[in-house]
């Protein structure tokens, strides 16, 4: 096994004016070198909330009230949690970046392409002159399989998925390790969305990237992923590999959410939702988030929350009363 990237421990966001508000609760996750890790669930589960904590970029009315986040680098193990705005800055695009949800329109639709990302190179990477700043240029159109010789033109010149490859070129920059990707292709119809994500692929294996891809798609997860974790209500409820999440789900919620994707070559017919709403983080209930939408609750389940466990054998992991797994022993439980 590759040795970890990023290694999150307990990270945990609230509202800055409601601290047991908590929007995203206790979440570890593990991503290594090279690999691709999914995070699925609903929106509004606090799966971008996770991806804003871990590059710095929280909005204002929220703040991080614990949790370790452990980048690795070429000196060891960096704790981003300690770093000042500052320092963050110097991490994100250099180690970490980001394609946002329908970022391709945020290109100034009055500066030529080339001349954006050439900028945005020399902002991050100040030591580059021009022309070491356009040489990359050029080689990353090359990367996103653009012709360099479109540099030159302006944003609307390109289609929809064209500028979600310039977004993917921007982000590729400054050599990042990791790419955060949320919901890079929502935007995109399907036969461009495949495309995009063949492309996150294919640079995923020739620059050896680790790729955290955030989406509600569980079918997007399957095709691009190496492992999945599955967000309820501020917590990774499930998480291991894709094989081992979508061919026996553990949780009663990735059951459900599975089950709510029609299947390829299935019956022409929309599956049934998930009943219910996700709860309100404002006025969090005890037991189990997910009791009140689940089809296998019983009555501990409204006085407890589940605790992680593990399957002895797989690095498969679940929050469920009801999980056939041993439990941990208590002080290891969370
Ligand atoms: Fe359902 Fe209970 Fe498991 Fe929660 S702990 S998912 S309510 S069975």
């Amino acid at each position: 096994l590759r040795p970890p990237l990023l290694t999150v421990r307990g990270l945990t966001v609230a509202r800055k004016d409601l601290p047991t508000a908590r929007i995203v609760d206790g979440v570890d996750l593990d991503l290594r070198r090279g690999e691709a890790l999914g995070l699925a669930g609903e929106s509004g589960c606090g799966k971008t909330t996770t991806a804003l904590a871990l590059l710095g970029l929280l909005p204002d009315a929220l703040v991080r009230t614990a949790g370790e986040l452990l980048l690795d680098t070429e000196h060891g193990p960096r704790p981003l949690h300690t770093l000042s705005p500052r320092g963050m800055r110097a991490v994100r695009w250099r180690r970490v970046s980001m394609v946002f949800q329908g970022a391709m329109n945020a290109l100034d639709p009055v500066m030529r392409v080339g001349d954006q990302i050439r900028e945005a190179i020399r902002l991050h990477r100040p030591e580059l002159d021009r022309a070491a700043a356009d040489a990359r240029v050029h080689e990353l159109f090359d990367q996103v399989r653009l012709d360099p010789a479109r540099a030159r033109s302006y944003p609307h010149e390109f289609s929809g998925g064209q500028r979600q490859r310039l977004m993917i070129a921007l982000a590729l920059a400054c050599g990042p390790d990791l790419i955060i990707g949320d919901e890079p292709t929502t935007a995109l119809d399907v036969i461009t969305q495949r495309r995009i994500l063949d492309l996150l692929d294919e640079l995923r294996r020739e620059l050896d990237l680790s790729v955290l891809l955030i989406t509600h798609d569980l079918s997007v997860l399957a095709e691009t992923c190496d492992r999945v974790a599955v967000m309820y209500a501020g917590r990774v409820v499930e998480a291991g590999d894709v094989d081992q999440v979508y061919g026996s789900p553990q949780h009663p919620y990735t059951q459900r959410l599975l089950a709510s994707f029609p299947a390829v070559g299935g019956p022409r017919e929309l599956p049934p939702p998930i009943p219910g709403a996700p709860p309100d983080p404002a006025a969090p209930e005890p037991g189990c988030a997910f009791a009140p939408r689940c089809h296998a609750a019983v009555d501990r389940c409204r006085a407890d929350a589940p605790t992680a466990r593990a399957h002895p054998h797989e690095s498969h992991t679940a929050r469920c009363h009801l999980l056939p797994w041993p439990a941990p022993a208590p002080e290891a439980a969370r």
